[in-house]
C-alpha cells in the first residue's frame, strides 16, 4: 500500500504539485557557512522569520518616530485596537469566535491567569490532571497553583501515563481515567499535541469526559496552534493558552494566543487577575477606580500590548489566513507521512518512532529515538546544515511544516539521517 516512493524525481514531482509551495519564498531560511540553506526540520521550536515581519516593524518605528503618541489612534495599524484584528487571525488557526481569543503575555503567563479564574478548588474537589511527561513550565505553573491553594501537589497533581511499554497514551484510558476519577478533579489541563513525543490528543473526547464529570479543561496548545486542525469552540473547550514563537512563527518570546469559551463571556463574578486593559474600553480612559471587566477574552487583558510583537504576529498570522489551516494540514499530513515512510523504508536497527502512526493522532512532528547512539547521530545531522533538535534523554524531534518546508527538505534529511546512522542501516532506496 506504499503511497510513496523514495526516488528524486518523484520528489521533484511532489514539490511540483505543491499549492502551497510558493509559501516557502515568504520566509528567510537559515544559511549554512558554505552559503547553502540550511534544512530547517525546528518549526516545532522556533518558527522561521516570515519576510514581511521586517516592514511590518518598520511600519510600527516610524509610525512612533513621526506620530509619538498620536500613534495609538493615527498609525497606519492603529495601536489602540491593534489586538482586535490580531485575535480575528488567530481565532481562524484555532477555531474559536473573534471574541473568545485575545493575544497577550507569554504562554505560561496565561495559563496562570486561566488557572486564577478556571482552578477553583474544593476540599472535594481539588485535583488537577495532566499528561505525564508534560513539559516543565506546565508542571511547574500547576503545582505553584495547588499549592498556592493549600493543596499537596503529591496528591493533587494527577499524570496520565502509557500503559507500560508503550509512549504515547491510549484515548480509551484517558477517557477510563476521568469517568473513574473525575469527580475529584477541578481541572484538566493537558498540552493538545505533546512536545515529546508528538502525540495529538482528541481533544473534543477529553473536553466530553471532563465535563460529564463537571471538570474544567482547559489546553495548552504550544504545539498544536498552527500545527493541528482546531475548533476550540465547537468542542466546547474552557480555555486554552499557547505561544506564538514555535509553529506561529512571530519571533523568539513572542505575544502569546489564550482563549475562553462564549460560554464565559460574561462571567463576571469568576475571580480574576486585573488590569486597566481588560476594564472596559468604552471608558477605560476615564480612570476610574472600579473595575469592569470586558465581555470574552478581552476581559483578561492586564497591560497594554506590545505593539512591535503585535506587528510581528500580524505579518505571520497573515499567511496563514492566506494558506488556510485546511489546505495547511493536507500538506502536513502528506509531508509527515513521507518522512515516516522514508524512515521505515531506511530499516535501521534500534530506530523507534515514538509518534503515532495515524494522522489522526500527530500533527507534522515526528520523534525518533535510537537504541544507541542517538545523540551523535544528532550531532552529525548538526555538522550537515539539519536544523532539527535533541531532547533529553534521548529523543531527536524532526518538525517538516507545511508552510516552508518541502518533499525535497525530508527527502535530504533521510538521506543525511541514513549515511548517520552509518554501516548496515544504510538507505536501501535509491537517492
Ligand atoms: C514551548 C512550551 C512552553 C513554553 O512556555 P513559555 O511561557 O512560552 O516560555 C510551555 N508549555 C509547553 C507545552 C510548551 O511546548
Amino acid at each position: 500500500m506504499t503511497r510513496y516512493k523514495a526516488d528524486a524525481n518523484y520528489v521533484r514531482r511532489l514539490d511540483g504539485e505543491d499549492k502551497l509551495a510558493r509559501f516557502r519564498k515568504q520566509f528567510h531560511i537559515p544559511k549554512m557557512k558554505s552559503g547553502d540553506d540550511c534544512i530547517y526540520l525546528c518549526g516545532n521550536s522556533l518558527g522561521l522569520q516570515p519576510r514581511g515581519v521586517e516592514a511590518a516593524l518598520k511600519q510600527e518605528l516610524d509610525d512612533w518616530k513621526n506620530l509619538g503618541v498620536e500613534g495609538h489612534f493615527h498609525a497606519k495599524h492603529p495601536w489602540l485596537p491593534y489586538h482586535e484584528p490580531l485575535a480575528q487571525l488567530a481565532a481562524g488557526v484555532v477555531g474559536a469566535t473573534p471574541s473568545e481569543v485575545v493575544m497577550m503575555n507569554g504562554l505560561t503567563v496565561n495559563l496562570h491567569l486561566m488557572m486564577v479564574s478556571f482552578y477553583r478548588p474544593t476540599p472535594e474537589r481539588h485535583k488537577i490532571l495532566i499528561e505525564g511527561n508534560c513539559f516543565p513550565s506546565d508542571r511547574y505553573a500547576v503545582e505553584s497553583q495547588i499549592r498556592y491553594h493549600g493543596f499537596d501537589p503529591k496528591t493533587a497533581l494527577l499524570e496520565l501515563k502509557p500503559r507500560e511499554g508503550e509512549a504515547t497514551l491510549r484515548m480509551d484510558d484517558v477517557e477510563t481515567f476521568i469517568e473513574k476519577e473525575g469527580s475529584g478533579i477541578a481541572l484538566i489541563l493537558i498540552g493538545g499535541v505533546h512536545y515529546y513525543t508528538g502525540q495529538f490528543y482528541d481533544l473534543a473526547r477529553i473536553t466530553k469526559a471532563g465535563h460529564k464529570r463537571g471538570c474544567v479543561v482547559g489546553f495548552d496548545l504550544a504545539h498544536a496552534a498552527g500545527n493541528v486542525p482546531l475548533e476550540l469552540h465547537d468542542w466546547d473547550v474552557d480555555f486554552a493558552c499557547w505561544c506564538s514563537y514555535k509553529y506561529l512563527n512571530s519571533g523568539p518570546g513572542a505575544i502569546a494566543g489564550c482563549f475562553v469559551h462564549e460560554r464565559h463571556a460574561k462571567s463576571f463574578g469568576l475571580p480574576r487577575f486585573a488590569g486597566w486593559w481588560g476594564h472596559d474600553k468604552s471608558v477605560r480612559f476615564k480612570m476610574g477606580p472600579d473595575f469592569h471587566p470586558m465581555e470574552g477574552a478581552d476581559g483578561w487583558q492586564l497591560s497594554n500590548p506590545p505593539i512591535l510583537s503585535f506587528a510581528a504576529s500580524r505579518a505571520s498570522l497573515e499567511l496563514f489566513r492566506e494558506a488556510g489551516m485546511d489546505r495547511l494540514r493536507e500538506k502536513s499530513e502528506k509531508l509527515t507521512g513521507f518522512l515516516e515512510f522514508l524512515l521505515k523504508e531506511m530499516r535501521v536497527p534500534g530506530l523507534q518512532i515514538l509518534t503515532p502512526s495515524k494522522p489522526s493522532e500527530r500533527g507534522c512532528q515526528l520523534s525518533l529515538t535510537m537504541a544507541e547512539g542517538g545523540k551523535r547521530v544528532f550531532d552529525v545531522l548538526t555538522s550537515t546544515g539539519i536544523i532539527c533538535d535533541w531532547r533529553e534523554p534521548d529523543c531527536i524531534r524532526v518538525a517538516p511544516v507545511p508552510l516552508y518546508n518541502s518533499f525535497a527538505d525530508v527527502f535530504s534529511f533521510a538521506r543525511i539521517f541514513g549515511a548517520a546512522v552509518g554501516g548496515s542501516a544504510k538507505p536501501k532506496v535509491a537517492m
